[in-house]
């Protein structure tokens, strides 16, 4: 197989030449065509990531827990993953504040281009703010409560509630292992096969993904833009050591954190984890949701890391919805560059506030595009600082939020690798070329 035709490059030359058409749009005006008759194909790849999402979830989680056979196993792997989820987001946040204190971006802000800033995004701030009081004023316990369904037809009706799908299958599961083999070896044979088709599924909407990815680019550069390039240009001139802060810290994170993991704790290669991982990686760049790339990390991590089912299924799908170490350590970033770009200090107890709110805010950020920045309106009011100041980076937002959301998918994937390892459930990982999505035109092939 050339190099070109291995999936993860197709995806590169998709998202290269996505970027390009894209600044060539609107340099030329094109914005109405691309609208009309590029970003559809976008949406229809995303959709179609959407869609495989729920079943995929359902079925091998189902299937996990019931191979477990026994549920103290399932509450260790659980109490785990979430301590080595919440320590990892914990590094990151704390990785944005040292360097955020130490680079000082907000104080290179003129006071004429914070006012400028705050005056053109001031109706989108007052939506979110909206959007952001209305988690605020929930209960404290109102998390846990949202965490378990009345209806499972409802909860399955929205990508939103995949953790909600999660309690669903757990319950489940735990039932099958509580039945006699004969009864429910019948039911897992099902779903096991019912998996199967899904990952099938999973492998054709791959075959789409170049297109996608160029599709979505191609968009996203086209909205930013507007009908004048110039406008990137002149906030990334404005707004870029405050990116360049953001983007240091995001790497430093996924550059040492995640390898250390891999590493030190994990018999994994680092060449082999992100080889592996890669694919994931790119789609979750091009996408900026954790949620629709899901079931390729989950298919990635199986298929390419050797992580068993019984794990990935379960810690991937958890990952996802809680843990985003990417959009914490932006959080904390973006958090002190408002403070200092507005001119509050911001006290020692205050920075400790940001760890705190910092953490638990990317717990309850939902796994699409844009949901950090509504969550860092909480960590705003958490440390009083006014939240009219997000107007500051809104601009930049939608780019940040593509390398937060791949740093989140990459957080999942290395947790996952090390639970499977500490499980004793990680085998040999596979990059061979048999591994790149298969099309089959009949069943005999
Ligand atoms: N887009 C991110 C994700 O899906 C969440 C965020 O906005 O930070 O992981």
């Amino acid at each position: 197989m050339k190099w070109y035709q291995k999936l993860h490059w197709k995806i590169i030359i998709g998202m290269v030449l996505g970027l390009s058409y894209g600044i060539l749009a609107a340099t030329m005006g094109w914005q109405q065509f691309t609208l009309d008759w590029i970003s559809p194909w976008g949406v229809i790849f995303i959709n179609l990531l959407k869609l495989i999402a729920v079943p995929l979830v359902l079925t091998s989680l189902i299937v996990g827990v019931a191979s477990l056979s026994d549920i103290k196993k399932l509450s260790r792997m659980g109490g785990k993953t979430i301590a080595v989820y919440l320590f990892t987001t914990a590094v990151a946040v704390s990785i944005g504040l040292i360097m955020v204190n130490l680079f000082q971006p907000g104080k290179s802000i003129p006071s004429e281009l914070t006012n400028k800033l705050k005056a053109s995004y001031q109706e989108t701030v007052d939506a979110k703010a909206s959007n952001a009081k209305k988690a605020q004023d929930r209960g404290p316990l109102q998390p846990i409560i949202d965490m378990v369904p009345e209806n499972f037809i409802a909860a399955s009706a929205n990508n939103r509630n995949m953790l909600q799908v999660v309690i669903v299958a757990i319950l489940f599961g735990i039932a099958l292992i509580q039945l006699d083999n004969s009864k429910s070896d019948q039911l897992v044979n099902l779903l096991d096969i019912a998996n199967e088709v899904v990952l099938r599924v999973v492998d054709m909407t791959m075959f789409l993904a170049p297109y996608g990815v160029f599709s979505l680019l191609a968009n996203t550069i086209v909205s930013v833009a507007g009908d004048d390039v110039s406008q990137i240009v002149d906030l990334i001139s404005a707004l870029g050591f405050y990116c360049f802060v953001v983007v240091f810290s995001l790497l430093l994170h996924a550059g040492v954190t995640f390898p250390v993991m891999i590493k030190f704790f994990t018999p994994m290669k680092l060449s082999t984890f992100f080889k592996g991982i890669a694919p994931a990686q790119l789609l979750a760049f091009s996408t900026s949701s954790s949620g629709a790339t899901l079931p390729v990390t989950m298919e990635r991590c199986e298929k390419n890391l050797g992580v068993e089912e019984e794990v990935s299924s379960f810690v991937l799908p958890l990952g996802s919805t809680i843990n985003m170490d990417g959009t914490a350590c932006y959080q904390a970033v973006a958090a002190c560059f408002i403070a200092q770009a507005t001119g509050i200090d911001l006290t020692f107890g205050d920075q400790l506030t940001i760890i705190f709110t910092a953490v638990l805010a990317s717990v309850g950020t939902v796994a699409i595009p844009g949901a950090g920045i509504i969550m860092l309106l909480i960590v705003l009011e958490a440390i009083g600082v006014p939240s009219a100041g997000i107007a500051l980076i809104l601009g930049v937002d939608r780019i940040l939020d593509m390398l937060r959301t791949t740093v989140n998918v990459t957080g999942d994937a290395a947790v996952t690798v090390l639970i499977a390892h500490q499980e004793g459930q990680l085998g040999e990982a596979q990059l061979s070329d048999a591994d790149e999505p298969q099309f089959r035109m009949s069943r005999d092939e």
